[in-house]
């Protein structure tokens, strides 16, 4: 693969500064990136599809059986796709902040998918009809772009999740997808559960207490009360399988 300029190198400096700057919006333009990026006259065009919608942890945005009716473009909310099995099994299967949309491939294919969405993280996003945004997307040369490289971006991520989840084990599982929530709300603190991340890896809770236990007692995080604070980002890192390179953020690479 050729190397080329990350679309989200960008985010490790944003780590860096306060976590508030990323809630004070810039010039009006959207927090999402694929909208913000986007010409100005290309913006004018679709802002007029966009509604914005304030979404609530554990929201359900949209059940397996039926064709998406919105795609959400997450600001500062954190959407999670989930793998829904028959008996009544799940487990996420992607994870979509400000960096993308959800879900991308609605847009690109009406048939019914098997997945559904779910609101992991509180927050702003942008809404529109699905069927009104997908016939936008061909009249401007930006946003067809733009689509086309995060839809590759998601499928890769996807494809990794879904490789990860068989191959790696809970723990390092868990580190990665903490890492994968802070990278996506720009800093290092979670409004979660311990039966929120259970649900989200397909674990038991009992399992998921012993790893928080642990995780805390090598001083990595802090949890108490549904807060959970990560402490020692690098010490994450180590304990995270070698997935996070290929699904972290500023790692992500576009087809140029
Ligand atoms: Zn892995």
């Amino acid at each position: 693969m050729v190397a080329t300029q990350s679309p989200y190198s960008f985010i490790s400096d944003a780590r860096r500064e306060r976590p508030d700057a990323f809630k004070a919006s810039m010039n009006n333009r959207p927090l999402n990136k694929i909208l913000s990026e986007l010409p100005d006259s290309e913006l004018a065009r679709v802002m007029p599809l966009l509604k914005p919608v304030s979404l609530a942890a554990g929201e359900r945005l949209s059940e397996g059986d039926a064709r998406n009716r919105f795609i959400y473009f997450p600001e500062t909310s954190v959407i999670s796709v989930f793998a829904d099995m028959s008996d009544g099994k799940t487990a996420e299967v992607g994870m979509i902040g400000f960096e993308g949309i959800a879900e991308v491939t609605s847009l690109l294919d009406s048939r019914q998918p098997s997945q559904s969405l779910n609101v992991s993280i509180a927050g702003k996003a942008l809404r529109a009809s699905t069927e009104d945004f997908a016939r936008q997307i061909f009249d401007g040369d930006g946003l067809q772009q733009r689509l086309l490289e995060y839809a590759a971006a998601y499928v890769a991520h996807v494809s990794q999740r879904s490789a990860c989840a068989v191959l790696h084990r809970l723990k390092q599982r868990f580190a990665i997808w903490l890492l994968l929530l802070a990278d996506r709300l720009k800093g290092d603190v979670i409004e979660i559960t311990q039966e929120q991340i259970g649900e989200h890896l397909g674990a038991r809770r009992a399992g998921i207490t012993v790893l928080v236990a642990e995780l805390q007692a090598v001083g990595a995080i802090a949890h108490s009360r549904g807060r959970l604070r990560i402490v020692d980002r690098s010490k994450l890192e180590s304990i995270a399988c070698e997935c996070y390179s290929a699904l972290a953020l500023d790692q992500q690479q576009t087809l140029n």
